[in-house]
């Protein structure tokens, strides 16, 4: 696929908020963070190397992500300490079912996305370009130090895909351990082999988008290709402690058919094991298909009885009333051990250490004590107020 290229200011000013400790500072940085993975090639343009889509730029061309750009023929982030905003959810709504069920999590995300879904459900963030206008200044230390007042248990980088703005996401993870706060990543899995190693051994939980079980889905309707996805799912299992779950937006005519949802969950159970939660969530109509229905609950429905049935022990509904689809059953005596209503934790039925109080039979995840009780609010919070 050609990469969109678009000229950019050319100003450059490396600089992070390390050395930023005024408010009033904030507002004159202009960050053109260096980055790492990238290479020169022989016709003067510049290959990035983070994403599959290894965009060759001319100088001042950004790739198609819109914030890595070629700026003194060399890669760097233009989004580094810039966030579309900021606001505590419960950790279910990433969606996280088995990852301290309950607490809350610290949710942020940038500009621009690697993907170019042409239903995308977060498009004003994903396709902005009004990158001045948009972003709140955030550094690591302050994301770091909100996450901590607001008793979240996790931060998530989310609303648009964390791949494209590594260097920010690994800073903010850092600065999270520091404190004890984990992280989460909300990505569609879509990036290069070496970054992949790095930025998964700073997450501790990754919600990874399987929008598909067809590469033509895929080319058509994201402008990319299944198969890095499946393997940043299979490095995730096989090679990492990151808990994963995997999230399905079903598309009316799209993605939808018994043969295709049959083949996913197989492969599911087969390659990343049955213990990996699959969300299978209604699509609303959206960005470049307004004129696609809505998704049925049948078809959810349907969806995760498929899962079940081919060996998925967590199969969930989500985007609809549901509180049977929403809930976790005991894969073994089939009580219901985590009751949902919608983000809220209606029943308890699990030991402090995730096993099931009817049989014993350890529930998948990461559990530590009682469940949370944050419920589904919503709370919008200003970084500004944890600046130093
Ligand atoms: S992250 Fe991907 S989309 Fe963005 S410039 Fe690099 S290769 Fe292109």
């Amino acid at each position: 696929m050609q990469c969109l290229t678009i000229s950019v200011v050319s100003r450059f000013m490396v600089n992070k908020f390390s050395d930023l400790t005024e408010k009033s500072r904030v507002s004159e940085a202009t960050e053109l963070t260096e980055t790492r993975y990238w290479h020169a090639l022989e016709d003067a343009r510049v290959q990035c190397d983070l994403c599959p889509r290894y965009c060759k730029l001319r100088e001042g061309q950004r790739g198609l992500c819109f914030v890595r750009a070629n700026i003194g023929n060399r890669i760097v982030l233009t989004t580094y300490g810039r966030s579309s905003g900021f606001c505590v959810d419960p950790v279910e709504k990433k969606p996280l079912n088995h990852f301290l069920p309950g607490t809350p999590v610290l949710s942020f995300g940038t500009a621009g996305c690697n993907l170019a879904c042409k239903f995308c459900q977060n498009w004003d963030i994903s396709k902005s370009r009004e990158m001045d206008t948009l972003m709140d200044r955030a550094s690591p230390e302050m994301i770091a130090r909100a996450a901590e007042s607001n008793g979240c248990r996790s931060v998530a980088y989310t609303y648009n895909d964390p791949v494209i703005f590594h260097e920010y996401a690994i800073d903010v993870a850092r600065a999270c351990r520091e404190r004890g706060i984990k992280s989460v990543a909300v990505t569609a899995g879509y990036v290069a082999e070496a970054p992949r190693r790095e930025f998964y051994s700073y997450m501790d939980a990754a919600n990874v988008d399987l929008k598909a079980f067809s590469d033509a889905f895929y080319y058509k309707l994201t402008g990319a290709h299944l198969k890095p996805v499946l393997e940043t799912l299979v490095y995730l299992r096989q090679e990492t402690d990151v808990w994963l779950e995997l999230t399905t937006l079903v598309i009316p005519g799209r993605n939808d058919s018994e043969e295709e949802l049959d083949a996913m969950t197989r492969w599911v159970v087969q390659e990343l094991g049955a213990e990996v939660p699959m969300h299978f969530t209604a699509f609303h109509p959206d960005w470049k298909m307004p004129d696609v229905p809505p998704t049925p609950a049948a078809t959810l429905h349907r969806a995760r009885e498929i899962a079940i049935n081919n060996g998925v022990r967590y199969a969930y509904t989500g985007n609809i009333h549901d509180e049977v689809g929403g809930s976790t059953w005991c894969h073994h005596c089939g009580e219901r051990i985590i009751g949902r209503d919608g983000y809220v934790i209606t029943d308890w039925n699990l030991t402090d250490d995730g096993h099931c109080r009817r049989c014993g039979t350890r529930c998948a995840g990461v559990f530590d004590g009682p469940p949370g009780d944050w419920g589904a609010r919503r709370r919008p919070v200003r970084l500004q107020d944890f600046a130093a």
